[in-house]
């Protein structure tokens, strides 16, 4: 069986995080549609530009163009085993694109971090990403040694546009709106997991990993 597996959360809850440390865990590509845009748009394409005013807004990108971008993706040959999606889907119409994708001989795990609206706002607007390596550190609670230096591969870290305060509220309500019916859509068909994202990254790490049943090895089927 080959898996897909979906991380689903607020912004700020630590989707990225987890799902850069799990991909390199289970051996899996990390597939983050927000990262696809944010290439296209320092790349200057048509999808770059075309997406720029919704991620400025904090709004979603239309359902067919991201799906279309997906499926491109995940059509590659390094996905052919299975692949962690973060960041999609983010609308039951992007579920339903993705249900019927991986109906034939695909598992599909979906974990969602929980962490209450108060404290995700402080958390994604204090947010510093690499430039190089794609690792999240953060302003107040996971400070760089050097101030604008990424500890795991020194490249110089950046603050998202998207990661101010007012355009993280309107991320927020969108995702009440669009997204957080999706937990119900997965949990009908079982293959849903919350987790208490509130904890350290560690914490909720592990137990991210003991529900994927990964014993460390890259590679590992998901089971
Ligand atoms: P993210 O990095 O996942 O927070 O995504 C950044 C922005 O990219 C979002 O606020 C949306 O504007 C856009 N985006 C990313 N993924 C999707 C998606 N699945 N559907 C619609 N828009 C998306």
């Amino acid at each position: 069986m080959t898996s897909a597996v979906i991380m689903l959360g607020p912004p700020g809850a630590g989707k990225g995080t987890q799902a850069v440390r799990l991909a390199v865990e289970l051996g899996l590509p990390h597939v983050s549609t927000g990262d696809l845009f944010r290439e296209n748009l320092s790349n200057e394409t048509d999808l770059g530009k075309l997406a720029k005013t919704y991620m400025e807004a904090g709004k979603l990108v239309p359902d067919d163009v991201v799906i279309d971008m997906l499926f491109g993706r995940v059509a590659a040959d390094d996905c052919n085993g299975g692949y962690l999606l973060d960041g999609f889907p983010r609308t039951v119409a992007q579920a339903e694109a993705l249900s019927e994708r991986l109906a034939d001989g695909w598992t599909t795990r979906t974990l969602q971090l929980d962490v209450p609206d108060e404290s995700l706002v402080e958390r994604a607007s204090g947010r510093l990403l690499c430039k190089d390596c794609g690792n999240i550190h953060h302003e107040k609670y996971k400070a760089p040694a050097a101030e604008g230096v990424c500890d795991a591969c020194g490249g110089e870290l950046y603050k998202r546009a998207d990661d101010n305060a007012e355009t993280v509220q309107e991320r927020l309500a969108v995702y009440h709106n669009e997204t957080k019916p999706l937990i119900q859509y997965y949990d009908e068909r079982g293959t849903l997991d919350v987790v208490d994202g509130s904890r350290t990254p560690d914490e909720v790490f592990n137990d991210l990993r003991g529900l994927l049943s990964v014993s460390g090895a890259p590679g590992q089927e998901v089971t």
